[in-house]
């Protein structure tokens, strides 16, 4: 069996959050095959999780040297070194597995998970972007179908404050709305922002405070603030730790961060089992790893999926199309979505 690679850096409509700006995207496609089948995945290294190009590289560089086959490789050791290199190269080649797994099965992914395949519906994120363009952007997305919006926070008190309430007033009662600062507020304002917000009913707060105060997370839970963990979950050993100090209501699983659909199931049932919720998030993916997301979805059945980045990147391959606001998964073994012609004019 053969797993290869290909570097591509992709045009990204300009995105800009607590921690920074994005301009480009930086994927790597993983292609295995066995046979006359062919399993394909996706993989974004996030440098905010210690992930790099240069170590998805190295990791996919690596994997080509196993020996594997698609029987064996949900038990084999390789995923678990190349994960320790970079999840993102780990989760292209878990998601080409479960790709090439199921195609030979007949199934689709999310059959072959145990789930039922369905349209998802996904947030849409607005970015820290001027009240009045967040005001217009949220009648536009509300407009298109879109049912939940996700807003950005975390830099200034005031402009979040006017930012939500301008996307509460343009989406009206029926949207939900949640915000997330990227770890941007300490706990003292992080409050504040959620006290002066009280009566536009935000469902929850996601990373208020930075990565490694858990006990800030927790304490903002004590105050009643219903908090999702982000950069705070990366792994099991994050989120035994996320248990043992009640510090988050919710998860937020990342195929990039996880290492692929494998992990994410096995930290979604850790995470169930200790009486948290999940949101099922994206780090810059494509439409290849969104939508295997899409097919965890609909196995795991979490409280929110926000897997809407593909949608800001030039598209590469033929899925998912969104309509009203939902995912739409094709009804074919594997995820059911290839490559589109001309996708190697992005190689890098
Ligand atoms: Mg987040």
């Amino acid at each position: 069996m053969d797993i290869s690679y290909h570097h591509l850096r992709l045009p990204r409509k300009r995105f800009e959050i607590s921690t920074g700006v994005r301009e480009s995207a930086e994927v790597f496609i993983v292609e295995v095959t066995h046979g006359s089948f062919r399993g394909i995945g996706s993989g974004t290294p996030a440098t905010s999780y210690g992930d790099s190009v240069k170590k998805c590289e190295k990791a996919l560089a690596k994997a080509g040297n196993y020996a594997v086959d698609p029987d064996t490789y949900f038990e084999d050791e390789m995923s678990e070194e190349i994960r320790e290199i970079s999840p993102s190269a780990a989760a292209a080649i878990d998601i080409a597995f479960w790709d090439i797994r199921a195609k030979m099965d007949g199934l689709s992914v999310a059959a072959a998970l145990g789930g039922s395949l369905r349209g998802i519906p996904t947030d849409r994120t607005i970015d820290l972007m001027k009240p009045a363009d967040a005001g217009r952007e949220a009648a536009s997305l509300v407009g298109e179908g879109f049912k939940s919006i996700k807003v950005k926070v975390g830099v200034s008190l005031a402009d979040d404050i006017e930012r939500i309430r301008a996307v509460r007033n343009a989406a009206g009662s029926g949207a939900r709305i949640f915000i997330d600062a990227n770890g941007g507020y300490d706990v003292e304002n992080a409050a504040k922002l959620w006290d002066k917000v009280a009566d536009l009913e935000i469902d929850f707060f996601e990373q208020p405070v930075p990565q490694d105060m858990l006990e800030g997370l927790a304490s903002l839970r004590a105050r009643g603030i219903k908090v999702c963990a982000d950069e705070s979950f990366i792994d099991e050993e994050t989120l035994d730790r996320i248990i043992e100090m009640d510090a988050a209501d919710m998860i937020n699983i990342k195929l990039m961060k996880c290492g692929g659909i494998t992990t994410a199931i096995r930290l979604s049932d850790i995470a169930g089992n200790a009486g948290l919720g999940a949101m099922v998030g994206c780090m810059g993916d494509i439409g290849i790893s969104i939508t295997a997301a899409a097919h965890l979805v609909c196995s795991i059945d979490p409280h929110q999926a926000d897997l809407d980045s593909h949608l800001s990147i030039e598209p590469i391959c033929d899925g998912p199309a969104v309509i009203r606001g939902d995912l739409s998964l094709r009804d074919k073994p594997g995820i059911g979505v290839g490559l589109i012609e001309g996708w190697q004019r992005w190689r890098a």
